[in-house]
């Protein structure tokens, strides 16, 4: 059976001891509360990633992801972070592909195929986002969006490397606006995405690869989302700066 996973990204919040005190409350909540077989993942800033990594590398359930990585190996890139250098903080995740960056920072295909290539070189696993915008979905042509920013970035992969991606559908329409997609919208896509995944690899990879659900997503609406069978978790934006709403998605895993 594939993972169930909820993962937190903490984006550009919080200084170094308010990252340190809100993973050691996560930390100490989810020890006390989450089942073994549950998979955690925190993405906080790089800042706050050797500290945590430390915390948490006991721990069976909880992991630490970075939200970026440079696409280059090492060198002259003023204000950039390699693969290698995220690895040696002791992180295992990698949040490639989010809207904000495609948006904010020119992230093209292109790019982020090089860059989920830098992640699995390191040993990272891709956290790896796609999603559409509120225009393409009411153009109705967003199927051939999602297509197209999973072809071109994580298809060329093996077998072997795609099983170390985890995906997350992200409606850029849905993050951090209240909006949620519906479970039926967002099952929709997630059946969709695995449908594209049994196309390029085949049904087992599909099966295996865990689809996470992210915009806007709570402990009020997580119930019915998680619900849904090709949801397979959360990737969980303002609420995971909140130690009680993200530890109580959590247990919606249950
Ligand atoms: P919100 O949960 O704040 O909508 O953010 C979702 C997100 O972008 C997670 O990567």
């Amino acid at each position: 059976m594939r993972k169930k996973i909820v993962a937190g990204n903490w984006k550009m919040n919080l200084g170094y001891e308010e990252g340190i005190s809100l993973f050691s409350e996560i930390l100490n909540m989810v020890n006390d509360e989450a089942r073994g077989d549950q998979q955690v993942i925190v993405c906080s800033p790089f800042i706050h990633l050797h500290h945590i990594a430390k915390q948490s590398a006991n721990s069976a359930v909880v992991s630490v992801g970075a939200q970026n990585i440079s696409q280059h190996d090492a060198g002259a890139y003023t204000g950039e972070v390699s693969a290698k250098q995220v690895k040696s903080t002791g992180a295992d995740y990698v949040i490639l592909g989010h809207s904000e960056r495609r948006a904010y920072f020119a992230e093209d295909e292109k790019l982020l195929e090089i860059k989920v290539d830098q992640a699995l070189k390191n040993r990272l696993k891709p956290i790896f986002c796609i999603g559409e915008t509120k225009e393409e979905r009411e153009a109705g042509d967003f199927w051939d969006v999602l297509s197209k920013q999973l072809k071109e970035t994580v298809f060329h992969l093996s077998e072997e490397e795609f099983k170390q991606v985890v995906l997350a559908y992200e409606p850029v329409w849905a993050i951090g606006t209240g909006l949620t997609a519906t479970p039926e919208q967002a099952q929709e896509v997630h059946a969709f995405i695995r449908n594209e995944i049994a196309n390029n690899f085949d049904q087992e990879t599909a099966d295996a690869t865990t689809i996470l659900y992210g915009g806007s997503c709570n402990p009020k609406n997580a119930p019915d989302l998680f619900a849904q069978a090709d949801i397979d978790g959360g990737l969980i934006g303002g609420a995971s700066l909140k130690s009680r709403d993200f530890v109580d998605i959590i247990k919606v895993l249950n």
